[in-house]
């Protein structure tokens, strides 16, 4: 494996190969890959999650795989088995690409070269051990898979301006909540996205970027910046996206060489190593180069001709992937819940499959109120607690909830809130 950028990992806080947390089910590992996965490479991950693991592999709302069930035992063999495969991997602070960045046929800059780029010039600063490990970055290079749903400390995203590419910059959250900061020129990317975390980092390691937002408003980003910005942000929020339409990650995408990536979904964002292993067969007999892991729980496979994508789409679809963007599970995000996790009051990804059944809106389903799986508000989110199922309107698994209900009563408890909302009160 290559790692890209390294800084020191504080265990329990950033499971990555050489920190893994400890879980429920065993040992944890997160490998942030950083581009394409060939498929031998991506067999031989799997084939090891399952020797070394108990075969559960996530792909989290971020693009992150996870392998679960790891031992203290078997960790470090795991490790030196994907230590030897050909994956591209990063560490430190996250710093997230669109998932065709380098290879899609809309996008306005390559967003995985600046943030090869940014990795490398936070490394040299050792900037991590400042931060808290959930500070992240995500760049944007205008593509139609974008990262607009996937909530960042500093983002960077591709805007046209007077027929050159320019950055956009915005602070604390997804796409549509964060405070617009302004212009930068592509350029500058490097230096606007170190001296935003140097910001973070100055108000103390538990810091984000939402939070120095809410309490001192967004010019402190603007002042670390002021030398850089080409326009002010009020213009910015209005040109932001460029009228650009979002597509779901699920289905295929045109590439720059005239082949097809096709993404898929994991339902609930796990499934099974030899599952896995059988869809990189599949992918292999499709003629695909690879798998991407992307944000928003799902595999990107690259290289397809229009020829052999239905097939590969056909053969997903039996294996159980997500390959319709409509599909209901797609409403439905949960974490691991019990018993893989200690902290959970519930079995969420468990209770997944019977929700999913009844979602008409996003449900996010909680073991408890940390909130793992989704740290934004949706319309309907249930988190278990030691007297039953809370149900928060409209809300993230820190609001305060309407209701609480036992397990048993969940699907009447939501068919109830479907009722009032489609009425309209809520
Ligand atoms: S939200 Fe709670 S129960 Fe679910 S994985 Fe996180 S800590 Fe565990």
């Amino acid at each position: 494996m290559t790692v890209l950028a390294t800084a020191p990992l504080r265990r329990g806080t950033c499971p990555g190969l050489s920190a893994p947390m400890p879980t429920g089910d065993g040992l944890l590992v997160r490998l942030y890959p950083t581009g394409t996965i060939s498929l031998a490479a991506f067999a031989a991950l799997c084939a090891a999650a399952r020797r070394h693991g108990n075969g559960v592999i996530e792909v989290t709302s971020r693009g992150s795989i996870q392998v679960r069930g790891l031992s203290e035992r078997s960790a470090p063999d795991f490790a030196a088995d994907i230590a030897a495969l050909d994956i591209a991997a990063a560490d430190g602070v996250p710093v997230l690409a669109d998932v065709l960045s380098g290879i899609g046929a809309e996008e306005m800059f390559d967003a995985g070269a600046l943030a090869a780029d940014l990795r490398r010039a936070l490394a040299q600063r050792a900037i991590s051990t400042r931060l808290s490990p959930k500070v992240s970055v995500a760049i944007d290079g205008g593509g139609a898979i974008g990262l607009a749903a996937v909530a960042a400390d500093i983002r960077l995203g591709a805007q046209a301006r007077d027929g050159n590419v320019a950055l956009h910059i915005a602070v604390g959250g997804d796409e549509s909540r964060a405070a617009p900061v302004g212009t930068v020129a592509l350029s500058d990317g490097v230096r606007t996205a170190v001296r935003l975390l140097d910001v973070i980092a100055q108000r103390g390691r538990e810091q984000r970027a939402r939070n120095i937002v809410a309490a001192e408003g967004a010019s402190v980003f603007r002042s670390a910046i002021s030398d850089l910005l080409i326009s002010d942000p009020v213009l910015d929020s209005r040109l932001r996206g460029n009228g650009r339409k979002m597509v779901s990650p699920i289905g295929a995408h045109a590439l720059r060489d005239g082949s097809l990536a096709c993404g898929i979904g994991l339902a609930f964002g796990h499934s099974d190593a030899t599952v896995l292993e059988q869809l990189a067969d599949a992918a292999s007999d499709a003629g695909a180069s690879g798998f991407r892991a992307a944000a928003s729980r799902t595999f990107t496979t690259i290289g397809l001709t229009a020829e052999a994508a239905p097939d590969f789409v056909i053969a997903a679809n039996k294996l159980g992937f997500i390959t319709r963007a409509d599909d209901p599970r797609r409403r439905v995000i949960a974490c691991a819940g019990a018993p893989v996790c200690a902290s959970a009051h519930i079995a969420s990804r468990a209770l997944a499959p019977r929700i999913a059944k009844e979602a008409e809106c996003t449900i996010h389903i909680s073991g408890c109120a940390k909130g793992c799986a989704h740290a934004g508000p949706v319309a309907l989110t249930i988190v278990g607690t030691a007297d039953g199922c809370a149900l928060i309107g409209n809300g993230s698994a820190r609001d305060a909830p309407f209701a609480v209900v036992p397990t048993g009563e969940l699907p009447a408890a939501i068919a109830a809130f479907a009722k009032k909302r489609e009425a309209g009160h809520v």
